[in-house]
């Protein structure tokens, strides 16, 4: 009989016979199969014990509905049934290790979530007069305060909803003080290992992107910088840099590059959403950054992925802090005030618009402020500590079978290996990544950045104990070795054991099926006794 890794027996099938039922439902004991919800509802249902109501006219006049509106009904249990059925078919950080690196996907303390439900913020409506919301407006006057302690800035930009909508943010003030001083630069140096969100902003706002190389170690190489700063003299608005950077390196150079980007009369965007390997350890404002988004629901904890909720408030330096968007907050005597529209607007304040309707992500600044008020600065600071830890251990344990791109140097708080190890082997980086879902993990990110060849981004961040590092470790190790021995069965086909497996991604891009037709209903007449 074989024993899992803690060491208890494996399935019933490995300890007597290989038997597979097929069983009547379809269904694999917890591994259910689930309908779509138009397969099972139906309209004469719902969730709710009210009567129709009685002598209802609507007063949409012509515009009423004269149809029934196609949607299913569902009584609670069954609406209940058919999202956890769902959700036990996600993978997601309260069920393991997620590497995804880049993404920081961390344990978001249940306390952030307890505070964000209490009713005095969770029932907050944006249109509600400010006088009955003044608690909410100070915890995020209070929020605004530690993000600008913690980089070192002097004014931030709270309204943004994500990470890219802050590099936005952060890239119109940009322009605008571009524009205030009587300069139209055109062009925006961007370096080749930057997320893709960067040259998209940048070519959203109409710059030409210029594309900055890396050195051998991954970093960005300076005297190159120095040679395009000088070959487009005074047509330049701006850098956006990550740092760390996308290969998880810590930009040594950065302090030089402000100066220069500086001296050439252009400003310095850092793309803050790797923060969360420095909190407590540099502020970006003493680097020379000019404006830099903080993705709170990665370095903050919010849980994110799958589209949000997002939010990436942006710091400001001094001389961009006059353009920053409506609204923002200003100290009054009784207490911060929000100051919403021009007319507000006092001499110096220079707002170059607005990036929302409302005030921001309410439920999330509660999530971060709860976040930082419980870790407190030590606390921070050991998160970031304890993040570039747990990325050297995974560094170390693995870099003699799988490959370093830029050679055994300490990473900060991701490790990213290329996939020069799998040359030879049959196995396709791709089908490595499908064979960790068998193994109960989800992929690293692949392909990016893409600098380095068949690049696998490892993110364990801090949350991780040292026991599920180890699990990690040795299981990669097996992954590398099978490859390495030729078991190239082992990936090909790789999902085996995921409810859906290899999905033909290419057939659905070239021929999507946008139109749902009811099958035919399931056949469950019971079988006749013989
Ligand atoms: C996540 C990420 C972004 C974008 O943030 P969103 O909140 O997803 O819009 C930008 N840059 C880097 C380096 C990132 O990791």
């Amino acid at each position: 009989m074989s024993m899992n890794t803690q060491g208890r027996p494996t399935s019933a099938g490995d300890a007597g016979t290989a038997f597979q039922p097929k069983t009547f439902t379809g269904n694999r004991a917890l591994d259910m199969e689930e309908p779509l919800i138009f397969e099972v509802g139906h309209l004469d249902v719902t969730g709710v014990d009210l009567d129709e109501p009685e002598g209802f006219e609507p007063q949409l006049g012509t515009h009423a509905r004269a149809d029934e509106l196609d949607l299913p009904g569902l009584a609670e249990p069954e609406a209940m049934r058919h999202y956890v059925r769902l959700s036990r078919n996600n993978y997601a950080i309260d069920a393991g290790l997620y590497p995804l690196g880049s993404c920081t996907m961390k344990h978001n303390p249940r306390l952030n979530e307890k505070m964000a439900r209490l009713p005095g913020f969770s029932d907050i409506h944006p249109l509600q007069p400010l006088s009955t919301v003044k608690g909410g407006v100070e915890l995020i006057d209070e929020l605004a305060h530690w993000l600008m302690v913690m980089t070192g800035t002097s004014a931030v930009a709270m309204s943004p909803k994500a990470g890219a909508h802050g590099e936005l943010c952060g890239m119109m003030a940009i322009k605008a003080a571009h524009t205030a001083a009587g300069r139209d630069p055109k062009i925006v140096l961007v370096p080749e290992s930057a997320h893709g969100t960067n040259p998209a902003t940048a070519a959203l706002l109409g710059y030409k992107v210029v594309s900055i190389d890396a050195k051998d170690d991954g970093t960005v190489d300076f005297d190159g910088l120095k040679a395009t700063i000088a070959e487009h003299e005074g047509n330049i608005a701006g850098i956006m840099l990550t740092n760390p950077n996308t290969c998880g390196l810590f930009e040594r150079d950065i302090i030089e590059i402000a100066e220069a980007i500086h001296a050439a009369d252009a400003y310095f965007y850092c793309d803050g959403a790797n923060f969360n390997a420095i909190v407590g350890k540099a502020r970006p404002g003493d680097l020379g950054v000019d404006a830099m988004h903080i993705n709170l629901h990665k370095t903050f904890s919010t849980p994110h992925g799958g589209g949000g909720p997002g939010s990436g408030p942006v710091v400001l330096s001094d001389r961009l802090a006059p353009f920053a968007p409506l609204p923002f907050l200003r100290k009054g005597e009784n207490g911060p005030e929000l100051v919403e529209t021009t007319a507000e607007v006092e001499d110096g304040e220079k707002p170059f618009g607005r990036m929302t309707a409302f005030h921001g992500q309410m439920g999330m600044y509660v999530r971060a402020l709860s976040y930082m008020l419980s870790h407190g600065s030590d606390g921070m600071r050991q998160a970031s500590e304890d993040a570039v830890l747990n990325a050297n251990y995974v560094r170390v344990g693995l870099q003699d079978l799988m490959t370093l791109p830029f050679g055994e140097r300490p990473c900060m708080h991701e490790v990213l290996f290329d996939d020069s190890f799998l040359k030879d082997t049959g196995v396709t980086t791709l089908d490595f990544a499908k064979a960790m879902i068998d193994e109960g993990y989800h992929p690293m990110t692949m392909y990016f950045p893409l600098v380095v060849h068949g690049a696998m981004l490892i993110e364990p961040t801090e949350s991780e104990s040292r026991a599920s590092l180890d699990l990690f470790v040795a299981t990669m190790r097996d992954l590398v070795m099978s490859a390495k021995r030729g078991e190239t069965e082992r990936f090909s086909g790789a999902p085996y054991l995921s409810p859906r497996r290899r999905l033909d991604e290419t057939l659905a891009a070239r021929k999507p099926v946008l139109k749902w037709t009811a099958p035919e209903p399931a056949d469950v007449t019971p079988v006749a006794a013989e």
